[in-house]
């Protein structure tokens, strides 16, 4: 079942019909003369957000990708799934024994995670302890609602307070050594990797705590930690709030990349729930990869300093290159018809006033947000105004 998911999760039945018929685009969906039954005007259309396909003339029927090849390739079932599969680069093989136990391995471990997450969120509502952190969410402006949906906790100062609890629940420290939870020392003891700070559970985009972002509770640096890279967790594939965000995102055709945790739950809490953040400094083609199934229109709101700009330039390239592009027919003069390379995505920029990030600006400024929102910067413009305003025009002779 789950490779049948895997293959329409990667196949983009816009590509796979282009290479069949050419589609020529009709608002957010393409049409084209279709392929099954004779006709003059088009009415058969591709809706890319549903990823289906439908001809509204003699044929009257429609599907998903699996419906589209068995009809035009005159295959089962049976045969259309390994033509998809192939081209979405799956492996067709039945899981075996060893693949079915370390399945099974990752959903205890999943378990523990969610376990963790609810105990820290606990402490962080019910305890006196947790009042100083309740406060600080309180003094940004975090409300309880918010607290609530992103499950976020507090882990105390105590070197052993996670670990002493999972171990009372019967996992092992391997387990907790295994998902990052704990560090082992050399002596053969561990102790608990979060201890004293603000916790940010990290879901994936299947709705599993695949890690922890924590935040220190006073001045000392680094202002921010994570799991490390662990069988569950791998920053630079995920972003955090994508499990709240997903639907959104496809709804509104748009998502918002920021930096932080705190901008995702300032932005959600506002409204703006097709947020994410990228949670490092730069965006990978991993997490383009989740993006580009959601939708082609991605906006960027990263940091307002240099760094900031750097790694927009820098996302905005990685975009660029992980995106998917179609052939454009372009008639010459000649009278001949050339192929041009089009990028099928809308990358902007939201520039930042200096010295804030997200969470501030929507919290103290609402409106000014959804203004900077509606009027983002395509990256290009926002690539030469950066170079522009490094140019000193003084010193050019
Ligand atoms: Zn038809």
């Amino acid at each position: 079942m789950s490779v049948i998911n895997d293959v329409k999760q990667r196949v983009d039945i816009v590509e796979l019909i282009s290479d069949y018929v050419p589609l020529r685009k009709a608002g957010r969906n393409f049409k084209a003369l279709c392929p099954f039954h004779s006709e003059k005007n088009p009415s058969f259309f591709v809706f890319p957000d549903q990823q289906t396909w439908h001809c509204f003339g003699a044929c009257n029927t429609g599907g998903d990708v699996f419906a589209f090849i068995m009809k035009k390739e005159g295959v089962d079932f049976g045969r259309a799934l390994p033509l998809l599969a192939r081209r979405a680069g799956i492996v067709l093989n039945e899981p075996t024994e060893a693949e079915k136990a370390k399945d099974k391995e990752t959903e205890r471990l999943f378990g523990i995670n969610e376990l963790i997450s609810e105990y820290y969120h606990h402490l962080l509502l019910s305890t006196t302890a947790g009042e100083r952190v309740r406060s600080y969410l309180n003094s940004r402006g975090i409300t309880l609602e918010t607290i609530r949906k992103f499950r976020l906790g507090f882990s105390p100062d105590d070197w052993e307070a996670g670990k002493g609890f999972l171990i009372n629940k019967g996992y092992e420290q391997k387990d907790l050594v295994d998902i990052g939870l704990i560090i082992e020392k050399e002596d053969g003891g561990s102790y608990d990797r979060f201890r004293n700070r603000l916790m940010f559970p990290i879901w994936d985009i299947k709705g599993r705590v695949i890690g922890f972002g924590a935040r220190v509770l006073d001045d000392s640096q680094p202002k921010y930690t994570n799991s490390p890279q662990t069988l569950l967790f791998d920053k630079g594939s995920n972003f955090y709030g994508i499990d709240k965000a997903k639907d959104i995102i496809r709804k509104e055709n748009l998502a918002i990349i920021v930096e932080g945790y705190m901008d995702v739950l300032a932005a959600h809490q506002n409204g703006w729930q097709n947020v994410v953040a990228s949670m490092g400094i730069a965006l990978t083609e991993k997490q383009v990869n989740i993006l580009k199934r959601l939708t082609k229109n991605i906006t960027l709101a990263l940091d307002a300093d240099m760094a900031g700009e750097e790694a927009t330039l820098r996302s905005g390239e990685i975009l660029a290159r992980s995106l998917d592009r179609k052939a454009i027919p372009v008639p010459l003069w000649s009278g001949l018809v050339r192929c041009e390379s089009m990028l099928v995505a809308e990358i902007k920029v939201i520039p930042l006033p200096s010295g804030k990030d997200p969470a501030e600006v929507i919290i103290e400024t609402p409106k000014l947000w959804q203004g900077m929102v509606t009027q983002a910067l395509p990256i290009l413009e926002f690539a030469l105004e950066a170079v522009v305003s490094k140019v000193d025009f003084n010193k050019a002779e």
